[in-house]
């Protein structure tokens, strides 16, 4: 895969190694159980994929060749690069400033942007309508372009299955940037319409079968499909895409709901004519991360710990998965680690931050970590540090070989 250049405080040495020895003993990527490291009295069970995506750092590489190559010019990013606290700071302390937040609530009036400005485009995209508004300003949003090609293979499958004479079903969130860029390109081509969860889907699925009446289409999937979209017309012959970040489990649940409803309205025999299948879309890193998150649950860890940035979908994701078997314990960063033992930790139902005091214990403490694929590497690195400094582990002492063990060599000794 290509490397790519990001600035060395967003690397760690220690995680490096470790991804490093994990990639040398499976080149393939196949094996998703955790890294286990064992500390006295402390055993971390380190996912085996975590942290920047292809996407992610390729995003992030243009956007510090453009600051370094513009010095003095003035750098707008259209919407958050990625969804990380830490690394938009970084950028904004470099001069960057941010178009719009991550609600998509106006931060810089359009009319301020000048043609001679440079305008990034984030990893996730934009909508048509956005980068039509930028050319017309005469901006050269192709130099700026950070679309990372995996949301671009989506709109291309998108842009594909209406011609196909296809609907479009996008599992995403209607108001994130990366489902808005996806649904303004379907719409081209094909009558969209954007599902949030499984549970909207089985509403469709009803109003397919003629369980639900097809007015309240309308109503329930208000703000969230295509001009003139007719349902007696547009629900027979579907094809389902995601946004990259979402649960890939949930889009495949998605997918063969639809997949059995169209099944069950027009005989197993038609199907190819009425679904087409669009497995391909799936982005490789939610994939690899999820299925390594999903790995951490067989452990026998106390409880977890997930970093990431609290408005980051792919890292809420992680969090939702982990909660099927532990407490977990979501912080954007080390800070939020207390010397007294207590956390600062987010709860994605209320959102907000809470505290919980002496969340560690006393070792022997087992807990397994991972992070969202927008979260720097030195973030992991400081947050493990710091829960081994808590803990009373000397870290001075640390021999890199001796803590450090995969599932397979762990079992085999
Ligand atoms: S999560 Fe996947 S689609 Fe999204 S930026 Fe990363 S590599 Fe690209």
């Amino acid at each position: 895969m290509k490397k790519f250049e990001i600035p060395e405080y967003f690397k760690s040495g220690f995680i490096n190694k470790i991804k490093e020895k994990r990639n040398l003993l499976d080149p393939r990527r196949k094996d998703f159980s955790p890294t286990r490291l064992n500390f006295d009295g402390v055993t971390i069970y380190l996912a085996r994929h975590f942290g920047f995506c292809f996407g992610v750092q390729n995003a992030i590489e243009i956007a510090y060749k453009t600051i370094e190559q513009n010095k003095g010019g003035n750098i707008y990013l259209l919407s958050e690069m990625i969804h990380n606290p830490l690394v938009n700071k970084d950028l904004e302390e470099r001069g960057l400033r941010f178009i719009l937040n991550s609600r998509g609530e106006q931060l810089i009036e359009w009319g301020k942007i000048k043609k001679e400005d440079i305008v990034i485009i984030p990893a996730f995209g934009a909508s048509l309508e956005t980068v039509e508004l930028l050319k017309n300003k005469g901006l050269a949003v192709e130099r700026y372009e950070t679309t990372c090609p995996f949301v671009e293979k989506v709109w291309n499958k998108a842009v594909l299955l209406g011609e196909r004479g296809f609907t479009v079903v996008i599992h995403g969130k209607a108001n994130h940037e990366e489902t808005k860029a996806t649904f303004s390109r379907a719409v081209i081509k094909a009558p969209s319409v954007v599902v949030r969860d499984i549970w909207e889907t089985k509403t469709l699925a009803k109003i397919i079968l003629g369980e639900i009446p097809p007015q309240k289409f309308y109503e329930i999937f208000k703000g969230k499909y295509s001009e003139g979209f007719d349902v007696g017309k547009h629900l027979s012959k579907i094809g389902v895409v995601n946004q990259t970040t979402m649960l890939a489990e949930e889009t495949q649940a998605i997918s063969a709901l639809i997949k059995s409803t169209l099944e069950l309205k027009y005989g197993k025999e038609n199907l190819p004519e009425h679904f087409a299948d669009t497995r391909d879309t799936l982005c490789y890193a939610t994939n690899d991360n999820q299925n390594a998150t999903a790995k951490l649950l067989e452990s026998d860890a106390d409880f977890g710990i997930v970093i990431g940035g609290y408005n980051s979908s792919n890292t809420t994701h992680l969090v939702e998965l982990l909660e099927k078997k532990f407490k977990i314990f979501f912080i954007s960063d080390d800070s939020k680690l207390l010397d007294n033992g207590g956390v600062l930790h987010f709860d994605v139902k209320t959102r907000k931050e809470v505290l919980t005091k002496n969340f560690l214990g006393k070792k022997p403490v087992k807990l397994a970590i991972t992070s969202g694929a927008s979260c720097p590497d030195s973030v992991v690195e400081k947050v493990i540090f710091k829960l081994l400094k808590v803990l009373n582990v000397d870290v001075s002492r640390i021999k890199f070989d001796e803590i450090f063990k995969t599932e397979k060599e762990f079992r085999q000794n």
